[in-house]
Order: structure tokens, then sequence, then C-alpha cells
């Protein structure tokens, strides 16, 4: 045996196999490290890799929406009524665009420049991403010292209020925002923290890690007295709130959080741009 054999290397597998680490089934043809040594195969995410990460354009696959539903809309109006009525619609398209998707998506795309901005590089940011098999995405994605956070930004505009509920042994709340009940933006949250979940629950390595849930108020107000507060296990919170989460110290080191970066990279893809392999 050549020198080095005990280091994997890099191939296209020509057989199904499964990750010695993590157990993902691996099917022929994917990208994957083989030790010829041990005859064992490794998962892109469990082996070291050169794979760059892409961490996506926060609110890019919004404002894609926003576009591809004003071109339908555009060209509805041209094969109906000409023209002349399809400029019309061009015109109003453009400002509802601005007014609804473009509002939500350069919520998020503040959202993350603020991040970037506060928190540097002592968090690993993915925006907009894919929940595969779902039509959901999640806007934010960090991993931290402590932990990963899945943001869900949001730029309702009014004064975000909890309303307490539930009986004594087992209080919860309810999330008002301008007067309104947005509790049910909660679920939404709940379904892009599962989604984290398992993308780390196989790997031994990270299996453990804490999740975390958070609806952002991005243009909200708050009360100088205020305090984010949860419903069920998802975290209400402002970006100043936020942002002193993600510098919380934790017990991840660098390494760790690159492999759990590394991992979410992979399982859960960027939402606006295939990715390019
Ligand atoms: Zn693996």
């Amino acid at each position: 045996m050549s020198e080095g054999s005990s280091n994997p290397r890099r191939l296209k597998l020509r057989y199904p196999a499964q990750c010695a680490k993590c157990g993902l089934p691996l099917s022929a043809g994917a990208e994957a490290f083989w030790n010829r040594t041990t005859k064992e195969a490794y998962c892109v995410a469990c082996a070291p890799d050169e794979t760059q990460l892409i961490t996506g354009v926060p609110g890019a696959s919004a404002a894609l929406e926003g576009a591809r539903r004003a071109d339908k809309r555009v060209e509805e109006a041209r094969r109906r009524y000409g023209d002349h009525a399809a400029a019309v619609a061009e015109a109003m398209a453009s400002r509802d665009t601005a007014a609804s998707w473009g509002k939500g998506s350069s919520g998020e795309a503040r959202l993350a420049a603020f991040v970037g901005k506060e928190v540097g590089d002592a968090v690993i940011s993915f925006h907009d991403r894919l929940i595969p098999g779902t039509r959901g995405n999640i806007d934010h994605i960090f991993v931290a010292p402590v932990g990963i956070w899945v943001i869900d930004a949001k730029s309702y505009t009014g004064k975000v209020v909890q309303r307490p509920t539930g009986p004594f042994w087992r209080p919860d709340n309810k999330v008002f925002v301008g007067g309104r009940d947005r509790t049910k933006l909660v679920k939404g949250v709940e379904k892009q923290v599962e989604a984290v979940l398992a993308a780390v629950k196989g790997d031994p390595e990270i299996k453990g890690t804490l999740v975390y849930g958070g609806l952002c108020f991005v243009d909200s107000e708050w009360g100088l007295t205020d305090f984010p507060f949860q419903v069920g296990n998802i975290w209400v919170l402002y970006p100043g709130a936020l942002r002193k989460r993600l510098n919380k110290g934790g017990s991840l080191s660098r390494d760790r959080m690159d492999h759990i970066a590394h991992r979410l990279d992979l399982s859960l893809p960027p939402a606006a741009a295939p990715r390019l392999r």
C-alpha cells in the first residue's frame, strides 16, 4: 500500500454506501471520501473538505418570488388585454413588490447586515435556505458559540405585546403586533427548528447541539422595559436582543462551529441560487 493510504480520498462513489461516522445513506454517484485501508466511506460533511460554504443572499428568494409573481401577472394581462394593459399591470406590480415582498426581503437583508456588523466573525451566518421536501424557507441560521439560532425575520410595524395565556400550571404567551394576534407565526419557526435538528441529529460529533428558534421583529416597537419572551419554545425578540444572545460565550469551539456549518450548508441548500457543484 502506498503512503498516506489511511487518508480518505475524495471520489464519486460507484456503489451505495453509508457514512461510517454519521450513518447517512450515500447513493451511487455521490461525492464522498473513501478510506482504502479501512474500507470505510465518509460523507462530505464528516471528512475534511475543501468545498466552500455558500451562505446565500439574505432575502434573495423573497425578492425573486416577488419578481416572478409580478412577471406572471404582467404576462397574463398582456395575453388577455394587450400591451397597453400589460404596461399598467407592470407599473402596479412593481408598486406591490416594493410594498409587500420587497419589504419582507429588505427586513431579512437588514437583519443580516445588522448581525454581520455587530457580531462579525463570531458567528457563522446562513441566509435564505431551503427546507428540502417542503415549500418552506429559513430566513437566517446563525451558528454561535451557544448553539444554533434559527431566525424568522418579520417587518411588521406596531408595538410588540406579550399576552400571557394558559393555566397557571402551564403558562404560555401569545404575541400581538400592532394589535393583531401573530402567534401563528411561531408554528413556522418551530418547523424550521425541526429541519435544523434533522440536519444535525445523525452526526455523533454535533448531536445534542442546542437549537434555538426566534421570531425577530425588525421594524416593530418595543418599550424600554420590554424583554424578549417565549411562545412555547420559540423566542420573540428584536435585533439587539438577538445580538446579545449571539455574542454570548458558549461551549462550541470554532472547529465544532465550522463542522456544524458545513453540515447545515449541505443539508439545507440555498433557496435563491441553485447549488453549483
Ligand atoms: Zn457523515
